[in-house]
């Protein structure tokens, strides 16, 4: 099992950084990984700090998730002798960072600036590889920071598809319930358990999570932490990801312009809670409640899209036993599509 071993979440923690670092006996050679945007509004501020403290950071910028990128920042990281790298921004530049960090076998900081899904804590990046998406296996960051002051100024609809993300834990249990019975794949109770009841706390209380209040991304980053922490108890995906992640890769392959991740795995978990007979109206209500789309021109995508990534999704990842089993038939897809109301 893989846990960051400090994981600090409230308002102004950025500056706890230093501490961290002390603690985890990380000091000279921080290799600070940041976006365009989030240099400014994070990146810079995470430099001064380890500055002040004489810890010598080197700073870079990443464009993309990219393997090129990747590259780059290992050969940056190499060159400046770097001990370790913390990755500062909303997603891309923590995927880039975690991926560089695990091929240089150095230890990893995750410090977001947003709070749109769980790979701000978890054992996967997405990497884009000639001119796919790829999720891949890395090691799970030594330390999370999650200054929620930061965090409330990023985009409403940043935290509400991170909500979406957290949701979509419920189908991805019933996923992996089934194919324990099924296919009798290990499975995990204590993963389950903390999956469901993550889902379950913000499912309680959506009229919680509003715009620019830091006791809403309070909420969401901890439940973020604790998917986390769910899926590196089961050793895999399995408890944050089934059938309604691979409607959503199914999405970013078919639609030229697909929404947010998250923002598409709610939308993917209301139509696999249909399909496991399970309770589908509660999670359209909960996401209308957040603020999150419920529908295919909320996602500002064309409902043909839909239909053609319900009937690929179960070819994205075969090995992986789902709802969606052998794949849906065109008539089963506009069904659950049209009756939940996704496409009209
Ligand atoms: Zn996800």
């Amino acid at each position: 099992m893989q846990l960051p071993r400090d994981v600090v979440v409230g308002p102004d923690v950025i500056y706890d950084l230093k501490d961290v670092c002390n603690d985890l006996k990380l000091k000279e050679g921080a290799f600070i990984v940041t976006g365009h945007h989030t240099k400014k509004i994070a990146g810079d501020v995470v430099h001064d700090i380890l500055n002040e403290c004489g810890y010598n950071p080197v700073i870079a910028s990443s464009k993309e998730a990219s393997m090129t990128e990747v590259n780059k920042i290992v050969e940056l990281a190499n060159e400046a002798n770097s001990r370790y790298l913390i990755g500062v921004g909303s997603g891309k530049s923590i995927d880039v960072a975690k991926l560089a960090a695990t091929q240089l076998d150095l230890p990893f900081i995750s410090v977001p600036t947003a709070a749109s899904h769980d790979g701000i804590v978890s054992s996967r990046a997405s990497i884009h590889d000639k001119g796919k998406k790829a999720s891949i296996e890395v090691n799970a960051p030594m330390a999370v920071v999650a200054d929620t002051s930061i965090i409330a100024k990023a985009p409403y609809r940043l935290l509400a598809a991170g909500c979406g993300d957290i949701i979509s834990n419920y189908t991805a249990v019933l996923d992996w319930e089934l194919a324990h019975r099924l296919r009798n794949e290990p499975f995990s109770e204590y993963a389950a358990t903390l999956s469901r009841m993550t889902a379950q706390i913000l499912m309680d209380c959506p009229e919680d999570i509003k715009p620019e209040l830091e006791s809403s991304v309070r909420i969401v980053v901890k439940a973020l932490v604790s998917s986390g922490v769910a899926m590196s108890i089961a050793g895999s995906s399995r408890p944050a990801s089934g059938s309604e992640h691979m409607f959503s890769h199914a999405l970013d392959m078919v639609a030229p312009n697909s929404a947010l991740h998250g923002e598409q795995c709610g939308v993917g978990t209301i139509m696999m809670m249909y399909l496991h007979g399970g309770d589908w109206k509660k999670i359209k209500e909960c996401l209308e409640i957040i603020g999150a789309p419920t529908t295919a021109s909320e996602l500002g995508i064309k409902d043909s899209y839909i239909l053609e990534a319900l009937l690929v999704a179960h070819k994205i990842r075969p090995e992986r036993y789902t709802i969606l089993g052998a794949g849906l038939t065109p008539e089963a897809a506009e069904k659950v599509a049209r009756l939940t109301k996704v496409i009209s």
